[in-house]
């Protein structure tokens, strides 16, 4: 040891010394080195996020998980055009807002009758009776209309009976164009899935509708006329009608019975 060293005794004087500096400026503190106050999990815990982080930016950069796509709500026209079976048409339009017309709380008049039939029925919308009961023609109209399907051999149930209108108007008004323009599409999509041969056509609104016409019924009547070219349609006059104008019997009875001729011609079957 050189004489210029400091012997033992001034070395801890000099510690000393230097920490009393130390203590008045930085206030009291302990030497002792303790791990009893360090918060050992908390430490662990850090160490894990560093070196999970370090590992994940080391990782190349994955592809995006794969997202589950929840399938997006389809649009009414989507589900509508989707419809495979009348049971289906019928829960959407039980949905269907745009089916309502301005009177509240109507019941849906669907449809009713044999689901494969060759023939097909539309009139104009629901009355009282119809909303009641949920189904078409099933008031006076509609027990006018059975003894017409009668008189040529026809029971109700081997035919399949809509109408343009699936709610009841207020005060049995004439369904209104944009009316009938919202319901359209639904009545396409029935008259698809039913898939009959034959149409008729009962009363000026149902005709006009189907045959995008403004003619009178006059003027359409007594004729087949080709619809969606697949569909032979007749109109003839409304049951309704027929109570109120006895002189529209006779032309309706030659339409019925030209309906029949045509039904048998083409082999149709119930
Ligand atoms: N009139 C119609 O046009 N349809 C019915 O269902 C009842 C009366």
């Amino acid at each position: 040891m050189s004489s210029d060293s400091p012997t033992p005794d001034e070395l801890i004087q000099d510690i000393k010394r230097f920490l009393e500096r130390e203590r008045q400026m930085y206030g009291d503190f302990s030497i002792e080195s303790s791990t009893d106050d360090l918060d050992l999990e908390a430490v662990a815990k850090v160490e894990e996020t560093v070196s999970t982080s370090k590992e994940s930016s080391d990782q190349k950069p994955t592809e995006p998980k794969e997202q589950k796509t929840a399938s997006k709500p389809k649009s009414l026209p989507e589900r509508l055009e989707a419809c495979t079976s009348l049971e289906e048409l019928r829960e959407l339009c039980a949905e269907a807002d745009v089916l309502k017309t301005d009177l509240e709380g109507t019941n849906l008049v669907f449809g009713v009758g044999n689901p494969h039939a060759d023939l097909m029925l539309i009139g104009e919308a629901p009355g009282e009776e119809e909303d009641r009961q949920g189904e078409p023609f099933v008031g006076k109209a509609g027990q006018l209309l059975n003894k017409i399907l009668a008189a040529i051999d026809f029971e109700r149930d081997d035919v399949y009976i809509a109408n343009i209108l699936k709610h009841r108007p207020p005060n049995n008004r004439n369904p209104k164009p944009e009316e009938r323009e919202r319901s359209l599409p639904f009545l396409l999509k029935q008259i698809e899935l039913v898939d009959p041969k034959l149409i008729l056509s009962l009363g000026k609104v149902s005709a006009q509708t189907l045959l995008n016409s403004e003619q009178s019924l006059g003027s359409m009547r007594g004729k087949f006329h080709n619809l969606l070219d697949k569909y032979e349609l007749l109109a003839t006059y409304h049951p309704a009608a027929l109570l109120r104008h006895a002189k529209w019997k006779r032309p309706t009875w030659e339409d019925v019975q030209m309906l029949r001729e045509r039904y048998d011609e083409l082999g149709c079957k119930p």
